[in-house]
C-alpha cells in the first residue's frame, strides 16, 4: 500500500538522488512515514529543488496543481505542517518561504543566514553556540519550539568584501 502512495520514477521527473532520499526519509521515519503521502513527498521535492532560495506557500500550490489541478491550499498547508514537524523543512518567517534542511540537521539548533540583498538563505551549525542557547533557554525553564534562528546577513553575492575575508 505504501508503494502506491511513493512518487513514482517518471511522475516530476524525480532523480535517482531524489528517490534514493525519499526511500531514506522513508525508513528514517519509519512509523510516521505512513503518513508520508504523495502530496508531501511532492511539496517535500519542491520544497528540496528550491535550494536556498526557498518557496513561499502560493507557489508550492500552484506547482502541485500542476500535477493534481484539485489541489487546495489545505493540501499544501496540511503538508507543510506535516514535513515543519518532521524537522524536514524551516519557515523562515522574514522570508514567508520554506526551505529544505539538510539531512542531518533537522534536530538541531540551526542558524540560517538569510541574505537581505538577495534573500538565498544558508543554514549553519555553531555547536557552541547550539549550546549556549539551549543552556540558555532550559535554565529559564523554558523548552524551544522551533530550531531555527534567522540571521540577516548580506552574502558574498551582495556584499562581495565580506566573501574575503578569512573566516
Ligand atoms: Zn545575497
Amino acid at each position: 500500500m505504501l508503494i502506491q502512495q511513493r512518487v513514482s520514477d517518471t511522475e516530476l521527473n524525480v532523480t535517482r538522488q531524489e528517490q534514493a532520499e525519499l526511500e531514506r526519509l522513508i525508513l528514517e521515519h519509519d512509523r510516521i512515514a505512513q503518513r508520508f503521502t504523495r502530496p508531501r513527498q511532492m511539496i517535500y521535492l519542491f520544497v528540496r529543488r528550491a535550494g536556498n532560495q526557498g518557496v513561499g506557500a502560493y507557489v508550492l500550490l500552484e506547482a502541485l496543481k500542476t500535477y493534481s489541478p484539485n489541489a487546495r491550499p489545505a493540501t499544501v498547508y496540511r503538508a507543510l505542517d506535516y514535513l515543519l514537524r518532521l524537522g524536514l523543512v524551516v519557515k523562515i518567517d522574514s522570508q514567508s518561504k520554506f526551505f529544505a534542511r539538510s539531512p542531518h540537521s533537522s534536530q538541531r539548533l540551526c542558524l540560517f543566514m538569510v541574505c537581505s540583498g538577495c534573500g538565498s538563505v544558508h543554514e549553519f551549525i555553531d555547536p557552541f553556540c547550539e549550546k549556549k542557547i539551549e543552556d540558555s533557554v532550559l535554565g529559564a525553564g523554558r523548552v524551544i519550539d522551533k530550531k531555527a534562528i534567522e540571521i540577516s546577513v548580506l552574502c558574498e553575492m551582495c556584499h562581495p568584501v565580506a566573501g574575503q575575508r578569512t573566516p
